[in-house]
């Protein structure tokens, strides 16, 4: 049986356990391709003009799982921390997918709520394992390889400093196609620059325009959410917030708030036009970037619309001003 994942939306938090839960119960996992024009305009196609871009992105992916697969897989994860949500789009996932793309092989959802209890969540976990294995031991074996996989997933990239897609080419055995060139730029022309946004924003390279890879190739040093553990994130949060309301404070205000105050150059915030919990979760980190006054802080917004010379002209502008203030403080130490 082939089960398909889009390479979209929580693909980049959750695919090594998802790809170890339905390999364990026997089954093969195939895996949309990068985005393109022709899935982000295909995903537009089907639905309102005011969803999301990532939301577009990820109907393009699923259209393009139709003839590759026997079941397509959509969890609709509505929360993993106590009283900690995300955002509608994931809660309702699997029922829009049918509704706006009903030639999909049929859907093997699940439902995660971890305010439910344990006992509701393992029945979940039960219930989609059931679709390939009616043995509840063998199922529960899945589940616990799948967690496992998870860990080793979030210490991977910790320890090492990987993003996910680098800790999935990595786990799959895939060669690096990126060569790490050492820069020749002097040190005042190269900086430590943090991404901090949701992962499907920050990692697909179509939509975002190869942020990452360009700011690499400048020479500079790209730190990510992923690379920072759980308790680090977590602080930021408690600290500019308070108590967590949606899942991806940590990605996005966790991660930006604790870059901001730990010694990197410039910080880039990348958000979705439209997205209601990003306007609020951005807008934290200006406050907090205007109050430290320390290091500066960029957000660029991403639609279908976003041009790429509009990104590549935003980018040399932050990092030209990263630069010439990195001249600035060395001439002022000499
Ligand atoms: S958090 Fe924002 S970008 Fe992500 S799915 Fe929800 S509305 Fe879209």
């Amino acid at each position: 049986m082939r089960i398909g994942i889009p390479r979209a939306l929580l693909y980049y938090q959750y695919y090594p356990v998802w790809k170890t839960f339905f390999e364990q119960l026997g089954a093969e996992v195939v895996v949309s391709p990068p985005t393109t024009q022709t899935m982000l305009a295909e995903g537009s196609a089907r639905v309102v003009a005011d969803t999301c871009l990532p939301v577009k992105v990820f109907l393009g992916h699923v259209i393009s799982l139709v003839d590759r697969c026997d079941y397509l897989f959509v969890p609709a994860i509505r929360s993993i921390q106590y009283k900690v949500y995300n955002c509608s789009k994931f809660l309702g996932l699997p029922d829009m997918t049918r509704a706006v793309v009903p030639e999909a092989p049929p859907i093997l959802e699940i439902e995660i709520d971890i305010n439910k209890g344990k006992r509701v969540l393992y029945q979940a976990i039960y219930r989609l394992g059931r679709h390939l294995n009616w043995n509840p031991l063998k199922v529960r074996q899945a589940g616990l390889a799948a967690w496992q996989a998870h860990l080793d997933y979030r210490e991977l990239m910790s320890s090492q400093g990987l993003t996910p897609p680098e800790a999935i080419a990595r786990i799959a055995d895939i060669p690096e196609t990126e060569q790490k060139l050492p820069s020749h730029e002097p040190a005042a022309n190269r900086a430590t620059i943090a991404l901090v946004g949701h992962p499907y924003l920050v990692y697909d390279e179509y939509i975002n325009h190869r942020v990452m890879r360009r700011l690499k190739q400048g020479g500079n040093e790209i730190l990510a959410p992923e690379m920072l553990p759980t308790d680090k994130l977590e602080s930021a949060v408690a600290s500019l917030g308070g108590r967590a309301y949606w899942t991806y404070e940590e990605e996005v205000v966790g991660a930006g708030g604790h870059y901001l105050q730990n010694g990197t150059d410039g910080v880039i915030g990348i958000m979705a036009f439209g997205c209601g919990p990003d306007s609020l979760l951005m807008d934290v980190l200006h406050r907090q970037a205007a109050r430290l006054r320390s290091t500066p802080f960029m957000c660029l917004t991403l639609e279908e619309h976003t041009a790429e010379a509009g990104v590549i002209t935003r980018l040399e502008a932050f990092t030209d001003m990263i630069y010439r203030r990195k001249r600035r403080q060395a001439e002022v130490c000499v």
